[in-house]
Parts: structure tokens; C-alpha cells; sequence
């Protein structure tokens, strides 16, 4: 599928990213997640079914497989 950035020329292909959800103060990770992303610009796509595991996992309370460290940069 054709990325849907304006003026990018790449295409989306199928690839699991690392990605990251915020609520409040909370940061959750999640590993292995399938997304769409573009060869050329990097843009990523989830699907709404993707985004309803992610929040069932968060809604479940599913323990985590691991944690993770949170640096501020300054
Ligand atoms: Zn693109």
C-alpha cells in the first residue's frame, strides 16, 4: 500500500515495532506490536484491531513481560 504522507513515494510494509501508549503520568511499552510502516518515511500504521489489544492489555491490567527505564533528556 502507498504511504498516505503527502509527497512520499514509499510503501507500507508489514513489520513489528516497539510501541508506546501514555495515560497520565504513565508510560507503557509494548514489543512485537504488527504494524504498517513506510520504507521511505518511517510513517506507522496500526489497525483498530491492534489498538483494541493494546487497550485491552491495559484495561486487563495484564502483567508485564519486563519493565523499562525512563530518562528525561535536559
Ligand atoms: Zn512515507
Amino acid at each position: 500500500m502507498k504511504c498516505s504522507i503527502q509527497g512520499c513515494v514509499g510503501q507500507y510494509e508489514p513489520r513489528q515495532i516497539v510501541h508506546t501508549l501514555q495515560r497520565g503520568a504513565e508510560i507503557f511499552v509494548f514489543e512485537h506490536v504488527p504494524a504498517e510502516v513506510c520504507s521511505v518515511c518511517g510513517d506507522t500504521l496500526l489497525s483498530p484491531q491492534t489498538i483494541n489489544h493494546l487497550e485491552d492489555l491495559l484495561r486487563t491490567k495484564s502483567k508485564p513481560c519486563r519493565t523499562a527505564a525512563v530518562y528525561e533528556y535536559s
